[in-house]
């Protein structure tokens, strides 16, 4: 949905310089078409296999996203009260949401069984006992999953790896089936599914595919026993590109190659992408503020930061970053960095990248995915705007924060 046409870069039929120009810098811009498209391509691959593709909202939450979603036919995967409430203001069904998170609180149980959620993902014995308590209380009966940890090696960053035994996500598979049964004692609480989530930025599918047999059998072998198990879901964790050379799994192929395992299954399957919905679907622009050179070294200045993208100081993270205007200009090795006073404030280091002069503006892609949802305003620095491009219309979705922003709800005594 990124392309060049002759020199200049657009998403969609808008042309990012122009855009760049109007809104200003730094501003998260993300593509419409690529947002349904890569959700699209997750719900046609199940084909007729009963299923539901719940977004996981914490990727990015903004509220014309998750309402382009809902629209689509979405359900969502939250983690938070905080999220709940995004979605259902953007128009999102209660009763297709199903809540994951290793540390929910009373409060936010609540309200989840207030506004009738679908499902719990739970972590813990102590976690099915509250919910069963404030479900009792309100006299209805809630759904749950075990969030199972199939203890499989995911290969990605550590960080974001959460399927090993010795991640805080999850109950041992060994453990499931006991935990299950002593689940039937508790009188408010429906066993509707089993889920897992091994980690983020998947490239090679096949630790996925080794989880989804684990807790199949699981899920078969409970259902056997009299417990309901109505759905699997298989969590979320496919990688996109970052590195232009990278190859990332395609959606629909993945999923394909699972159609026969679960087919057989005869639940309904759920999945809860983020990343590779929105994640390629959004890029940040930037403009350059100076050039400056330290020794050999080259330094590219810019207007956005680690408060803005957080990413390569938080993972080591690579994001391509291009030129909105291609110049006929031979190339340099530079680090992008920002105004942030932190050497860890950079968006790439030693990058072989365009020439580019101050004024210039650039794209970091792929930044459509925990790219905004981490900013911060450290240093006072106002976050940057979102903008959703359709065709060749777009609109501030999050207009660009202020200097009162910074100070809201403080007092000064
Ligand atoms: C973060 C998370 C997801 C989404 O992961 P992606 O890598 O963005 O697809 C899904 N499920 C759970 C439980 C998560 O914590």
């Amino acid at each position: 949905m990124f392309h060049y046409s002759q020199s200049d870069l657009y998403c969609e039929q808008t042309a990012l310089a122009d855009l760049a120009a109007h809104v200003g810098t730094p501003a998260y811009v993300y593509s419409s078409r690529a947002i349904l498209e890569n959700f699209n391509a997750y719900h046609d691959a199940f084909g007729d296999i009963p299923h539901r593709v719940c977004y996981a909202v914490k990727a990015n939450s903004s509220l014309a996203v998750l309402g382009l979603l809902a629209r689509a036919g979405a359900g969502f995967d939250i983690v938070s009260g905080g999220e709940l409430f995004r979605v259902l203001k953007a128009g999102g069904d209660a009763s297709r949401v199903v809540f994951s998170g290793v540390g929910k609180t009373a409060d936010e149980v609540e309200y989840a069984l207030e506004e009738g959620i679908h499902s719990f993902n739970c972590e813990s014995e102590a976690e099915l006992a509250l919910i069963d308590a404030m479900a009792s209380r309100r006299g209805v009966k809630a759904g749950f999953a075990i969030r199972v940890n199939p203890d499989v090696d995911p290969s990605t960053h550590p960080y974001i790896a959460t399927g090993l035994s010795e991640h805080k996500f999850g109950i041992a598979i060994s453990e499931a089936k006991a935990v299950y049964e002593r689940a039937k004692t508790f009188s408010n609480l429906v066993a509707e599914g089993v889920s897992c989530h091994i980690g983020s930025q998947i490239l090679d599918p096949s630790p996925i595919l080794e989880a989804v047999d684990k807790i199949l059998a699981l899920a078969g072998s409970l259902r056997s026993e009299g417990h309901p198990i109505r759905h699997l879901d298989l969590g979320g964790g496919l990688g996109v590109a970052y590195h232009s050379g990278e190859k990332a799994p395609a959606i629909g192929a993945f999923i394909e190659s699972l159609h026969a395992r679960l087919r057989a299954s005869g639940v309904c399957v759920m999945v809860e992408p983020g990343r590779s919905i929105v994640g390629p679907a959004g890029v940040l622009l930037t403009r350059v503020l100076y050039r400056k050179k330290s020794g050999d070294k080259e330094f590219v200045v810019v207007d956005a930061a680690m408060n803005d993208l957080i990413r390569p100081s938080l993972y080591r993270a690579h994001h391509e970053i291009i030129p909105l205007r291609k110049r006929d200009l031979p190339s340099i090795t530079a680090d992008v960095v920002g105004p942030v006073c932190e050497t860890g404030d950079f968006l790439a280091r030693d990058r072989h990248m365009a020439n580019v002069l101050p004024g210039d503006f650039l794209a970091v892609c792929t930044a459509g995915a925990y790219g905004f949802v981490l900013s911060s305003n450290y240093n006072s620095r106002p976050r940057a705007p979102e903008v959703l491009v359709e065709g060749a219309t777009y609109r501030v979705i999050r207009r660009r924060e202020g200097f009162e922003d910074l100070i809201r709800g403080e007092t000064l005594p």
